[in-house]
């Protein structure tokens, strides 16, 4: 699989640029409204440094990402998805295959659950992100099953009840609301699946 390092970060910092407004709304409804400005300022910090990133490897890339995303995203978000992203980029070889992909994934999914001391079911983005690295390390897992699974899985907070985090503070009252952090797992999925563009 061909995976162009700086065609990547700059898709991630698109995504996180882009969709300010819905993921400011949803974390109005349930958080205190800062999870859209907290992954701007996050997507800001990964253009500024694309220099760097165009002349990186994946896994520098990777591991450099998740540093600024680490530093620059603010509230529980930055440092999951910055130990997201650093764990992958010591996982992965410069020129993966799908199943090392797999194996990349599931590896930085385990650090971002043991870093925030979270479980799937407690309505955050491990709910979308514990499946789909299951599914993507899974072998015959097709792109179109991925952005499937990707949406599912964040829809699939609506219902539930934050256990973790500011929304837990509301109980009850979190229930019909999807998770921001899970809505934008699921933008960053597909993001980077249109930017690699699998061939199947
Ligand atoms: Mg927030």
């Amino acid at each position: 699989m061909r995976i162009d390092p700086a065609r990547l970060i700059d898709a991630i910092a698109d995504c996180m640029i882009e969709n300010m407004q819905e993921l400011t709304e949803l974390d109005a409804a349930i958080g205190d409204a800062d999870h859209g400005l907290n992954m701007r300022k996050g997507g800001e910090a990964l253009r500024a440094d694309m220099a760097a990133f165009k002349a990186a490897s994946l896994p520098q890339a990777l591991q450099l990402a998740g540093n600024i995303l680490a530093t620059t995203v603010g509230g529980a978000a930055g440092p999951l998805y910055g130990s997201l992203l650093m764990t992958m980029g010591k996982s992965i070889g410069p020129d993966p295959d799908l199943g090392e992909v797999g194996k990349a994934l599931v590896a930085g999914v385990e650090a971002m659950e043991r870093l925030g001391k979270v479980e799937a079911g407690q309505k955050t983005m491990l709910d979308v992100w514990k499946p789909v690295s299951r599914l993507v390390a899974r072998e015959g897992a097709t792109v179109q099953s991925v952005r499937a699974l990707a949406h599912e899985a964040a829809v699939a907070t609506i219902p539930m009840e934050a256990r973790r985090g500011r929304a837990s503070y509301l109980g009850e009252r979190s229930r019909g609301h999807m998770d921001p952090g899970a809505r934008s797992s699921e933008l960053l999925i597909l993001a980077v699946i249109d930017a690699l563009e699998f061939e199947q």
